[in-house]
């Protein structure tokens, strides 16, 4: 089979660059991705779970390749736009211009409002969040935050907001639905789905197409990977480019020693549970069965003593919900560090595509990280003593009396945004290739060379808008 472009991966990124590159009539693209693909939504085959968007699912993963138990996202089509929590939220303009001047705030800009608008981004899930919600927001307006009336705003970067979300009604408008649904008619648009990349091909340092697991291979002019943080640096070191022992421990032979998967980057925090009021526990009951009940449904973005000026590298995010084990309620709060300075690592395990990769996290391995997240354990615990959320939180179940610092290193986790592991500058040029190789590219989470202080989707989907634009 030959085509002009493989797109490996068909998530976040790899469904927007296969529905703009195959705009050309002239183009034949084609879209491999691991998972299962349910066809267009307007068919009614995807499961419900991963349609309904005010639950994250777990139908559609991975697994865990890490130290931890942690997911290492959705195998199917759409990726983690499929199960994800659908915040839309832009980084600081400072975290754009720290990636050089290709991809300053300035000129990328554009291509951040281009996909929120792809996205069908609106601007909070519910106009019901309900008392506790309500409560929390007055909370966060009697600690000295204000109420942002716009959530990415820079000139106002602290405060309390309703998360924006990719959303229609309740539809998670992942990926699949909003930009390849569209393109899905096109003859020169092949999706193949439930099938996994192994290796990239290459007549010398040309990639010439991929071959697949199962032993099929699939030529083209040029093979765009988009197979997410962890999968994208996995497909690159088995295919011969990567840290030269890393290849040589594998017996790899060597066809661009590069430091992919060098440096994993992700968010990372932990929570704070509260015992709640028999009266709140009253109120949830009744908004469950009046109205929706979301996961996420506000986001407070706050400033620690370490932070730039002008901007926030925290992110508390109240939760209210049912415990799945006692069936009770139970909420509390879930906080970020935004901008951390620790990293991890992805290494392969083995040669075989079937092996999940190996994912040391490196969470807390800078000092400082630690202390930003006392401070933010601070400020959940300062809200908690403000009216009127107050008289609806009995005690602090957790941490409680536990220390905080062994709190937080005993619990942290990441916020799935992994990044950085074919970092641009590092791995990739300013454009996405590939160093040193012709007609190959990264274009996903993995190129992104620092970390924006928000949720990785809309500027996943904004790197791939920008690189299905230079590629047009
Ligand atoms: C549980 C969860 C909740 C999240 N919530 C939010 C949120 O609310 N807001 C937000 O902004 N971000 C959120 N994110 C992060 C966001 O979804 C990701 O940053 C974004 O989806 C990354 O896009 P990507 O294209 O880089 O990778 P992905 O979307 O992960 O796509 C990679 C695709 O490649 C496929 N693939 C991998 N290896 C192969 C292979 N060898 N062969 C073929 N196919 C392969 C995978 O199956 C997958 O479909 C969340 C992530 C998770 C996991």
């Amino acid at each position: 089979m030959r085509f002009d472009v493989v797109v490996v991966g068909g998530g976040t990124a790899g469904c927007i660059l296969a529905a703009r590159l195959s705009e050309n009539a002239d183009r034949a693209v084609c879209l491999i991705e691991a998972g299962p693909d349910y066809g267009p939504l307007a068919d009614g085959k995807w499961p419900h779970e991963i349609v309904d968007g005010s639950r994250m699912p777990w139908t559609h993963d991975w697994g865990s390749g890490g130290e931890d138990s942690s997911s290492l996202g959705a195998r199917i089509m759409g990726g983690c736009s499929a199960h994800n929590a659908c915040v839309v939220l832009k980084g600081s303009p400072a975290d754009y211009d720290e990636w050089g001047e290709a991809w300053a705030y300035e000129h990328f800009s554009p291509y951040l409002d281009l996909a929120r608008t792809g996205l069908r981004t609106a601007q909070r899930n519910t106009d019901r969040p309900g008392v506790f919600y309500e409560a929390v927001v007055e909370a966060a307006v009697a600690a000295g935050y204000s109420r942002l009336t716009d959530a990415d705003d820079p000139s106002e970067p602290v405060g309390i907001t309703p998360c924006p979300v990719n959303m229609v009604e309740r539809t998670r408008w992942n990926a699949a639905f909003a930009y390849l649904d569209p393109a899905r008619g096109r003859a020169n648009l092949s999706i193949v789905d439930r099938t996994l990349v192994d290796r990239v091909v290459f007549d010398g340092s040309r990639a010439v197409g991929v071959r697949t697991s199962d032993g099929r291979r699939f030529d083209a002019d040029m093979v765009v990977l988009t197979a997410g943080a962890y999968f994208s640096p996995a497909i690159l070191c088995r295919s011969g480019i990567g840290p030269e022992a890393e290849l040589a421990r594998h017996g790899i032979g060597i066809v661009a020693a590069l430091p992919v998967g060098e440096r994993l980057l992700d968010h990372c925090g932990t929570s704070v549970r509260w015992e709640l009021s028999s009266d709140l526990q009253r109120e949830l009951e009744r908004h469950e069965r009046d109205h929706e009940l979301y996961e996420f449904h506000l986001v407070l973005k706050a400033a620690s003593s370490r932070c730039a000026r002008g901007t926030w590298d925290l992110h508390v995010l109240p939760y209210a919900d049912r415990d799945p084990e006692s069936g009770g309620w139970e909420a509390g709060a879930i906080f970020f560090h935004m901008k951390p300075l620790s990293t991890g690592r992805v290494r392969l395990r083995s040669t075989d595509p079937t092996d999940l990769p190996i994912v040391e996290r490196g969470f807390l391995t800078r000092t400082e990280d630690l202390a930003t997240l006392l401070e933010a354990l601070e400020i959940v615990r300062t809200l908690a003593t403000k009216d009127p959320l107050s008289p609806l939180v009995e005690t602090e179940l957790r941490p409680g009396d536990v220390d905080p610092e062994h709190h937080i290193r005993e619990t942290i986790s990441g916020y799935f945004h992994p990044a950085g592991t074919c970092a641009i500058g590092e791995v990739v040029d300013a454009d996405c290739h590939v160093h040193g190789i012709e007609g190959l590219l990264v274009a996903d989470a993995s190129i992104m060379p620092t970390i924006p202080r928000a949720n990785t989707n809309l500027t996943t989907a904004a790197i791939a808008e920008r690189i299905a634009a230079d590629l047009a």
